[in-house]
């Protein structure tokens, strides 16, 4: 089975060109490298960023506590917290491409409930205002207890 959720294939539908600052700056602020927060995570974690294999392709997996850790950009999946309006250009196309997006994440969770796995979902937000803080959180969560 293959599985096509997740932030990889983005590429696959371009955007249309962001009409607005305030929706080219939420775009870029997913793209541009280095500052990722999944990347900034990585290094905290010094863990790998799983790339394939599980539904949604989370960004970091714990396979012996079988829990997979989904970043999500605050814009792409919606973040309850951050709400980003819908851009007023494109507004078709964007309302569509979100709501792909969201059921997505919630069929890869289901996934991966049924194959016995825990999600985590950390948000962009948490990352950038307390990176330490947040690859704590992911660390208690998914680090494996210690051998007695
Ligand atoms: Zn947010």
């Amino acid at each position: 089975m293959r599985y096509l959720i997740g932030a990889r294939d983005y590429s696959i539908m371009k955007p249309p060109k962001a009409t607005s600052e305030s929706v080219s700056r939420s775009m870029r602020s997913n793209r541009s490298s280095g500052t990722k927060p999944e990347l900034a995570l990585a290094k905290l974690l010094r863990k790998r960023l799983y790339r394939n294999g599980l539904p949604g392709n989370p960004d970091f997996i714990y396979p012996k506590k079988k829990l997979a850790v989904f970043v999500h950009g605050c814009f792409w999946h919606r973040c309850p917290r951050c709400k980003f309006p819908v851009p007023k250009s494109n507004t078709e196309y964007w309302r569509d491409k979100f709501s792909r997006n969201v059921k997505r994440d919630a069929l890869a969770v289901k996934s991966l409930r049924k194959m016995g796995w825990r999600s985590m979902v950390v948000w962009e937000h948490d990352v950038k205002k307390d990176p330490r803080k947040a690859a704590k959180k992911i660390r208690s969560t998914g680090s494996e207890p210690p051998i007695a």
